[in-house]
């Protein structure tokens, strides 16, 4: 297994981006953390520290909100046309797109995952997601409403308005850093707001150079700040700043609550996209091959280091032993290694503290008695590998069962009860995705209409798109993602009455 790079790999302005170290974006100026204090951020194929990251805390963050105070209500942005707004947004998809490689490069070195999945995945859905959020900032419209009160002699007319919310938080997770900036800050910046976008630590590096294409774009200053740091420091202190009209959150479960609490101060505004622990339900009359491939890669993509992981699988008694084999042995045609290494599948997972919270899920699941029929241990070299993993032998008790591991863990079950199976299914506190293969079309539709989950996949999955709402039922969160529903977290309705 390969798990180092030769530096001729690596992007020349990716090599001179990690070399020094990066500096915030406050008010338009890349400035040192008030402290003085820096950050690693550590390569987790090789466990070494690849770059210094200035470390923003509750100064840094005072100083980011003042300054997106300052450009929402006063200066070049309220100002601006929603067209030129819209021009901003789209001019920034195409800088992305034009430095897709090295965005591609630092989203492989800070997170592990293939380069090849980065480039065709990451980096492109982000330039999609802007590209669509473009075309809303000119249509974020009110209503008319013929309203009753009044008399022949009082008339009224009555509208609304959808005026942006004002300074928002944000902080966003690690699996996918780039595409996380881009599905919090378009929205955003579609509808007027301005931002303190807080990065992932463990992958700071890609919101930086976003950052520098942000400027380079033109957006007045202060529009979008971004201060990298800590969560329980620089996270804490946003989720709390009393000038912070919301907090858009990506991450876990746990942690969304904790920026609840801290946001019921000036009780702000607050969307969470939480954790999940996604059923897949496999039927007997599903095609077998493709449902055995989107199966396994609705568990395995980005290492199961995903929100929506398929990692619960259902499959109909007759076809079960059938179906596991044939992700195991998908599994085991899936070549770890370093994210650069072009015959890599599966790089590592992001973190040392990220590979003990799987492995020690994967101890648990063995010593409740379930079974690994591949994988089920740490992979080999120094990095934070996992090996792939399909478990049988389960019950809805295990903790492997009902936890989410966010590691590349699937755990399988048979059932031959569909009224069973789907009260299996939604028995669980998170409601993010779920996954259904059946040819049966009408089956399709009826379970897609009693699963408890903010998305449903039928004979596909982790299908995403800009147009298409994500975000969670229960405690996967509040709010959707992307689509013009994301609008809405981001704007207020004024209703404005005239007597005519
Ligand atoms: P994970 O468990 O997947 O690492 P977290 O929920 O811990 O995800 O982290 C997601 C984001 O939340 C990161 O940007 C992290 O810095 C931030 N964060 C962590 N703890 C807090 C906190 N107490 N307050 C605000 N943000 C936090």
């Amino acid at each position: 297994m390969s798990t180092t790079v030769s530096a001729p790999q690596i992007h020349s302005r990716v090599q001179e981006f990690i070399a020094k170290p990066r500096k915030m974006l406050i008010d338009g100026k890349w400035v040192e953390a008030a402290s003085g204090k820096t950050f690693p951020t550590y390569s987790p194929a090789t466990g070494e520290v690849m770059a210094q990251i200035a470390e923003g805390d509750h100064e840094d963050i005072d100083r980011a909100v003042k300054a997106a105070r300052k450009a929402f209500d006063s200066g070049a942005w309220p100002e601006m046309p929603p067209s030129q707004r819209g021009r901003l947004i789209w001019k920034l998809g195409d800088l992305i797109e034009q430095r897709l490689e090295e965005f591609a490069q630092l989203e492989s070195l800070d997170n592990g995952k293939p380069l090849a999945v980065a480039r065709v995945a990451d980096v492109p859905l982000a330039v999609d997601l802007f590209r669509y959020m473009a075309g809303w900032a000119t249509k974020i419209e009110g209503n008319t409403i013929p309203i009753s009160a009044g008399s022949k002699r009082a008339k009224y007319f009555a509208y609304t308005r959808r005026e942006p919310i004002g300074v928002v938080g944000q902080i966003i997770p690690w699996n996918f850093p780039l595409l996380m900036a881009a599905w919090k800050l378009g929205p955003a910046l579609a509808t007027g707001c301005t931002v303190v976008l807080k990065p992932a630590e463990q992958t700071p590096l890609s919101a930086l150079l976003l950052a520098e294409l942000i400027i380079e774009a033109g957006f007045p200053d202060g529009v979008v700040n971004v201060v990298p740091g800590y969560g329980e420091t620089a996270g804490a202190a946003l989720a709390a700043h009393p000038d912070v009209d919301k907090i858009a959150f990506t991450g876990s479960t746990e942690v969304g609550k904790l920026i609840l609490q801290a946001a019921a101060g000036n009780l702000k505004k607050v969307s969470l996209e939480l954790g999940g622990k996604s059923p897949n339900l496999v039927f007997a009359d599903a095609e077998m091959k493709s449902s055995i491939s989107g199966a396994a890669n609705a568990i395995f993509f980005n290492h199961g280091q995903c929100c929506c992981a398929g990692s619960r699988l259902y499959v109909e008694q007759d076809i079960f032993d059938d179906v596991v084999e044939g992700i195991a042995e998908h599994a085991k045609g899936i070549k770890l290694g370093h994210g650069f290494d072009p015959d890599t599948s599966m790089g590592p997972l992001v973190s040392q503290e990220q590979l003990n919270r799987v492995c020690s899920y994967l101890e648990a699941g063995l010593s409740e008695g379930a079974e690994a029929i591949v994988g089920g241990k740490r992979g080999e070299g120094q990095g934070y590998f996992v090996e792939p993993t399909v478990m049988v032998n389960t019950n809805p008790k295990m903790k492997v069962v009902r936890e989410e591991i966010f590691g590349p863990v699937v755990v399988a079950s048979p059932f031959s009860d569909i009224d069973k199976l789907v009260a299996e299914a939604n028995q669980n506190e998170y409601g993010l995705a779920a996954g259904v293969w059946t040819t049966d079309i009408s089956k399709a539709h009826r379970i897609a209409e009693k699963l408890r989950a903010g998305t449903v996949w039928i004979n596909c999955y982790n299908v995403f798109d800009a147009a298409l709402p994500f975000g969670g039922y229960k405690q996967s969160g509040w709010g959707r993602e992307m689509g013009h529903e994301a609008l809405e977290l981001y704007t207020e309705v004024k209703a404005v009455c005239v007597a005519i």
